[in-house]
């Protein structure tokens, strides 16, 4: 626990957006533009330029450490671990209710920073799994849709042979010969058949 007056090092995360290389100038924002009478000459890329579009990015966290001086301590018994003891610091206000908790608080720069990569980590990891997680998703409803499409191509299919099946016992072949009670009896049989496919 830090007192008043104490230097700390206060561990945080924050959010970048990392640009990426633009596809269409492959990061030299320019493009050598030919005119159709041949005329070949340079000029600064669209994309990069914000002509209506931006180029890509990715967004990552980063761990980051402040350098405090404590300017009021509070101790919260009742509080969840690690944030029993909180602080308020004189460049950030006392009494501006920007709370630091014992938690993110640190002795030297090197914890804060250890602490506060640890965290960065921990949250790109959770941001990586969740795009899979979106990823695989997609996937699966995919193979899903497809699935379903096939399966009641099959069902259609399969109606088709049975109707033909009905067909031929009700105008059959020359040659076979067949009473008119077989036919009902066959054509009950095909029916049952459809009607128990799942
Ligand atoms: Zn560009």
């Amino acid at each position: 626990m830090f007192a008043v007056g104490d230097t700390v090092y206060v561990a945080q995360v924050h959010k970048e957006s990392i640009p990426l290389p633009c596809q269409d100038c492959l990061g030299t924002k320019t493009w050598t533009v030919t005119t159709p009478a041949g005329d070949e000459f340079e000029c600064d890329c669209l994309r990069c330029a914000g002509y209506g579009c931006t180029p890509p990015s990715k967004t990552m966290w980063r761990g980051e450490v402040t350098r405090l001086t404590v300017g009021s301590v509070r101790t919260d018994t009742a509080a969840v671990p690690g944030k029993e003891v909180s602080y308020m610091c004189r460049k950030t206000g006392v009494g501006s209710g920007t709370v630091y908790y014992e938690m993110d608080v640190f002795a030297t720069r090197q914890a804060a920073q250890e602490c506060a990569d640890q965290r960065a980590a921990k949250h790109n990891e959770e941001r990586r799994t969740a795009k899979a997680i979106r990823r695989e998703t997609r996937l699966a409803q995919y193979n899903l849709r497809d699935l379903v499409s096939k399966k009641e191509k099959a069902l259609r299919l399969d109606h088709q042979i049975r109707l033909q099946d009905v067909q031929s016992v009700v105008f059959p072949d020359e040659g076979a010969v067949m009473s008119s009670d077989e036919k009902i009896e066959r054509i009950r049989e095909i029916v049952e058949e459809i009607i128990l496919t799942p």
